[in-house]
């Protein structure tokens, strides 16, 4: 146990120090990326030229999503995850993230279902990277398309969202795994097995409760719930 304990330490350590170390150089990337990209379009360069730099731009937007996410674990794991929170109406943020990723995807239809009253005390940008965590995933893993549905509800004192989708769906043996770090059930999701990890943390700081229910093949539903504001 102790040896195990050592292990998960160092890794953590390595985790921590190596994204750190790569914020300034990816930050910079970005920045030059974009120029250059700027450039090249006031320059009247061709279709095929803006799009390779364009290639270039969102594969470091993707590096820095990922890195992010290394972040977001070291701050869990040193208790660094500090929450700003707000009164917040759930309803327009559901709305407002639907949207955003609706219109990145054009084989998959976002039904949303909202309600009144969903009023919480939480953290914008936190409650936002669950919500998007959750629907992007919903997205990743229906490879087919299809539809996605969110639905936000109030019970009791708690708000809740859950997001359903008509995709791969994850093994009953694998499900009690999926909130953990570095957890992927299937191959080639393109992810590191953190998003989830990240989002439990998130809500679990928030008092509220995460989990799923899932068939192999059919599709996945994730809840999660917050406390309504007093
Ligand atoms: P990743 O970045 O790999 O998507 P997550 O922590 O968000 O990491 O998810 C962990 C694993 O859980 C994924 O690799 C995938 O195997 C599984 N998973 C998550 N969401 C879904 C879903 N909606 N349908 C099927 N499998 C899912």
């Amino acid at each position: 146990m102790t040896e195990l304990k050592e292990v998960d330490r160092l890794k953590d350590e390595f985790i921590s120090i190596a994204s750190h170390e790569m914020k300034s150089p990816v930050a910079a990337a970005k920045g030059f990326a974009q120029l250059l990209l700027k450039r090249m379009r006031s320059a009247g360069e061709t279709a095929n030229e803006l799009e390779l730099a364009e290639r270039v731009t969102r594969q470091i937007d993707r590096m820095a999503e990922l890195l992010e996410e290394l972040l977001d674990i070291s701050r869990i794991q040193s208790g660094r995850l500090a929450l700003e929170r707000e009164d917040l109406d759930l309803r327009p943020l559901v709305q407002e993230v639907a949207d955003r990723v609706q219109m990145a995807t054009e084989g998959h239809k976002l039904r949303l279902t909202t309600c009144d009253g969903a009023k919480v005390y939480a953290d914008r940008i936190r409650v936002e990277q669950v919500l998007t965590n959750l629907l992007t995933n919903a997205i990743r893993y229906s490879p087919t398309g299809g539809q996605v549905d969110m639905i936000l509800a109030v019970a009791g004192c708690e708000a809740q969202v859950s997001v359903s989708d008509r995709g791969i769906g994850i093994p009953h043996d694998k499900q009690p795994y999926v909130f953990e770090r570095f957890f992927r059930a299937a191959e080639g999701g393109g992810g590191l097995g953190l998003g989830l990890y990240i989002s439990r943390s998130i809500v679990e700081a928030h008092g509220g409760r995460i989990w799923l229910h899932s068939q192999e093949g059919k599709g996945s539903t994730f809840y999660f719930t917050l406390p309504l504001a007093e």
